[in-house]
């Protein structure tokens, strides 16, 4: 037998690495709390019907998707909104509004791999539903700005845009659904051509081509000139100037409460995802030009899915990618940890070498115990090639007086400590 490798597309994180995720996933959580946000477990299996509604073609052809054992058509969730959508049209439906949400697990998508780009990936999901007012796209662009300053990531910027400007613009024009959203899709890979090519050929005015050829060059810092110019450009156009009026107190909001983020507008900017109605945006750092997070407003989809109309706006955040994000920017400080080697000098001291580690673990200190058999000088090689800052040396001359040695193995110190004086020892940081 060939030796086993993980499948295309996935990963194993080694300790180092689960450990960054779990330190992220615990920000997340934080986040969560602080901005009132409950978190709630969904099944990663879904019906295929409700993760296909409204998903977008690319992610729609992209699903884990396959008959089970009792010949339900069933996927993988490669995102978590339509779950949360589905609850809040179901289970949550009499409670009452706004709702905070929030989850984090694995998505599934059969993409290609590359650089930051998995089959198996994890998100942090925050979902804030029954609002249409900016204050609560305002507060979606907010918290992820929080998360991003709390995982200690600096220089990060947001690019925005509003799908109701292009979108206002196509339905104006008469373009159908099906277009709209294909010209969406190709938006979204910036493939402005093929997308223009497409409006050509649906039929619209010459002033509409002219029209959207402005807007997808319309992009930059100057967040309110681009908003001006970007509501002269499409004046006749009712939907989409109210659109971008939208997006400009959005954006107030966002600079009023204080909070500093640098923020860029993109008036050709789409993305896959085909259920966005408002305002969208990503989240990037210099290092990756991959984004770290997107969301947006999406006001249909509970109503799509039999419950009362819901407007929403939420936001998913690629925890490998803010991994990525930190291990390029070197933000991981690993802090010295007071973790301890346990090594009893012979086979009789065992029991006591195990007595004396719970009695530090109920301490909160963490402990590993020398569990190879070997001798002292061997296990604090050992403890030094992991990096253990303490061994701790049970050995019979010391316990008959009721004491142990511990060593300080970064700075080569050794002293002699009573068992009861041992937490407080380790604590010192001596
Ligand atoms: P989306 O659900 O497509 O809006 O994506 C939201 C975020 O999830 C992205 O900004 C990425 O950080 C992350 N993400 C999406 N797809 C993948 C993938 N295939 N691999 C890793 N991260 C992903």
């Amino acid at each position: 037998m060939s030796a086993f490798k993980t499948v295309r597309g996935m990963r194993d994180f080694l300790p180092e690495e689960a450990k960054m995720m779990k330190y992220i996933e615990g920000k997340a959580r934080k986040i969560a709390e602080l901005y009132g946000y409950k978190e709630i477990i969904t099944p990663v299996v879904e019906s295929h019907e409700l993760l296909a509604a409204k998903a977008g073609e690319e992610v729609r052809l992209r699903m884990y998707a396959f008959k089970d054992l009792g010949g339900r058509m069933i996927a993988l969730r490669p995102e978590f909104t339509p779950s949360v959508a589905r609850l809040v049209a179901t289970t949550l439906r009499n409670e009452p509004r706004p709702f905070r949400l929030f989850c984090m697990g694995s998505l599934y998508r059969y993409d290609e791999p590359q650089q930051g780009r998995y089959r198996e990936f994890w998100q942090s999901n925050f979902e804030l539903m029954g609002s249409n007012k900016p204050e609560a796209d305002a507060e979606i662009i907010m918290l992820t700005n929080s998360l991003m300053e709390t995982v200690g990531l600096k220089n990060c910027v947001f690019k925005l845009g509003h799908v109701g400007v292009l979108r206002g613009i196509l339905s104006k024009e008469k373009v159908d659904e099906k277009t709209e959203n294909e010209v969406m899709q190709l938006m979204d890979k910036k493939q402005y051509d093929d997308a223009l090519k497409l409006v050509e050929g649906a039929g619209v005015s010459g002033k509409c081509v002219a029209t959207l050829r402005k807007l997808v060059e319309l992009k930059g810092g100057r967040i309110f000139e681009i908003i001006e110019k970007m509501k002269k450009y499409v004046k006749s156009y009712e939907k989409a100037v109210d659109a971008a009026e939208n997006l400009q107190e959005i954006l107030k909001l966002v600079l009023e409460s204080g909070c500093e983020i640098d923020m860029t507008v993109d008036a050709g900017f789409s993305r896959g995802l085909e259920y966005y109605t408002g305002m969208i945006f990503e989240a990037y750092v210099p290092e990756l030009d991959i984004a770290l997070g997107g969301g947006g407003r999406y006001d249909r989809l509970i109503e799509l899915f039999g419950g009362e109309p819901t407007p929403a706006v939420g936001i998913a955040h690629g925890i490998g990618r803010i991994m990525m994000a930190m291990q390029r920017q070197k933000t991981l400080k690993t802090g010295e940890e007071n973790r301890v080697m346990m090594i009893p000098v012979k086979s009789e001291l065992k029991g006591e070498a195990l007595k004396i580690s719970q009695m530090l673990r109920d301490a909160d200190i963490p402990v590993e115990v020398e569990v190879m058999g070997r001798k002292v000088t061997k296990a604090l090689e050992d403890a030094d090639r992991r990096k253990i800052k303490y061994a701790i040396i049970v050995g019979e001359k010391e316990l008959n007086e009721g004491a142990v040695v511990i060593r300080n193995l970064m700075k080569r110190e050794q002293s002699t400590v009573k068992i009861e004086k041992i937490i407080e020892k380790l604590e010192s940081k001596s």
